[in-house]
């Protein structure tokens, strides 16, 4: 490892940290990708259909992310495109477009037989289809993009909508990694916030699951939902490390303009969303992790804990971060390929008609610079708590202490992070909060704004 250090920024380069979010106030607040999705625009669609008939770049894997978009009913808290009225038919017509999507990729240049290594079924709620549809769904996926290769299959699931008969069913779709939505133990708390599922349909579907023997279960949580308490989160990890998941994901609450929750704080003019405020989201979830972490797990990520750090691995999350090609399909998806972003239309029923069509159903895209992409891997992974410099001097030429020379200095300036030898790592506070210091690493031109 060469002997570049961090050098003292001058005193007029340094500035103070973004001021913590105290209250929560309706936005995004997660760094989910770069460069932001406000700059990701129509007019570079044509880029993105330009680079699906480019041969892949050389050793990179392939995943597939398919969207699920129904839920059986909508949570006070949810930001993503849902619906919860649509008949048999209707999702039978959606899963035949998201085929038909399928289709339209995989004789592309792009595809030039890689089988895909990780696949995604995320929502909504992909255990609201049945047994039937899943398994019509998948055999057409398998038929256009064999998943032989394929080492995770991921499935995310709400506990309501599991019978020992479905979690079969997908289990032998091929799923290894089933997600739990279970956000909370409390029945109360789930109500209020507006979820379908109660607790006794979390403790019949997680044996059923563990009895099935699906080789991965990761369980969700979210810290500060409407009405928590000290003592009912207190019971709520109590209550997750009993079951004893391999990993342990906690979110903590966000209250983005598009949720319920927003609505109902605009209809009474209120700024401050009726959930605990930063500082206690953040206590909450450290006070989850160390639990965990007296019992043998590992934090691996700014809201993971993992039971053996050494097996339980996130395919999915990994490629995404270190740039894989991430082919996406259904409304609103969002994919990544030959360096280009895209997102799909993000409603149904022009979603539809572009598939119906033979078009693919792209709304945006974003053709990324190879400086963009530095950025936006080493961000992304450092939410995993610790960045490798030679990993990253390797993939991209340059070694992150020098590319990120200013940004570094800083955050070592805040206390945020120290470096050993060839890891970057971040302080556990600075984990808990990196998002909100994610923005130094920005372009100019991109820190436009808070919501990314
Ligand atoms: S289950 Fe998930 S996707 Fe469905 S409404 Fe609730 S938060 Fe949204």
């Amino acid at each position: 490892m060469s002997t570049i250090t961090i050098a003292p920024l001058p005193p007029s380069a340094k500035h103070a940290p973004p001021p913590a979010h105290q209250e929560t106030t309706a936005g995004s607040y997660f760094v989910t990708n770069y460069p932001p999705f406000n700059f990701w625009k129509p007019e570079f669609v044509p880029e993105l259909l330009a680079a699906i008939e480019q041969p892949p770049r050389a050793g990179v894997p392939l995943g597939l992310y398919t969207h699920i978009p129904f839920c059986r009913k909508r949570c006070h808290f949810c930001y993503f495109k849902v619906y919860t009225d649509k008949d048999s038919s209707e999702i039978k017509d959606y899963i035949d477009a998201v085929l038909k999507e399928f289709a339209l990729y995989a004789a592309k240049p792009f595809v030039a037989g890689r089988k895909p290594k990780f696949i995604y079924f995320g929502g909504g709620t992909p255990s609201y289809l049945s047994s039937d549809q899943l398994k019509h769904l998948t055999d057409g996926m398998k038929r256009l993009l064999p998943w032989d290769a394929a080492e995770e299959v991921t499935f995310e699931a709400e506990p309501g909508t599991l019978t020992d008969h479905k979690l079969r069913a997908i289990r032998e779709l091929g799923v290894t990694r089933l997600s739990l939505g279970i956000e909370h133990f409390d029945d109360h708390i789930l109500e209020i916030n507006g979820r379908a599922h109660r607790s006794k349909e979390i403790a019949r579907a997680y044996s059923y699951a563990r009895e099935i023997g699906f080789p991965q279960i990761n369980i969700d949580l979210i810290a500060g939902m409407v009405e928590e308490t000290e003592d009912k989160w207190k019971e709520a990890v109590a209550k997750a490390l009993a079951l004893q998941p391999d990993s342990l994901t906690v979110y903590q609450m966000e209250v983005p303009y598009n949720t319920g929750i927003y609505q109902q704080m605009k209809a009474q003019g209120k700024l401050v969303a009726p959930v605990a405020d930063w500082e206690t989201k953040r206590r909450w979830v450290d006070y989850a992790f160390r639990e965990f972490e007296k019992v043998g797990y590992a934090v691996n990520s700014t809201s993971t804990v993992v039971r053996d750090a050494s097996k339980v691995k996130f395919l999915y999350r990994e490629g995404l971060f270190s740039g894989a090609d991430l082919l996406s399909v259904g409304v609103a998806s969002f994919g990544h390929i030959n360096g280009v972003h895209y997102q799909n239309q993000a409603d149904f029923a022009p979603y539809l008609d572009k598939v119906h069509a033979g078009e693919l159903p792209i709304f945006r895209a974003y053709p990324t610079q190879p400086d963009e992409r530095y950025i936006r891997e080493f961000m992304l992974m450092l939410k995993l708590g610790a960045n490798s410099r030679s990993q990253f001097a390797a993939k991209f030429g340059t070694d992150p202490l020098e590319q990120f020379a200013a940004p570094l200095a800083l955050l070592k300036d805040w206390g945020c992070l120290t470096v050993d030898g060839d890891r970057i790592v971040l302080t556990r506070d600075a984990l808990l909060q990196v998002d909100r210091l994610l923005m130094e690493f920005f372009k100019p031109e991109h820190r436009t704004s808070r919501h990314v």
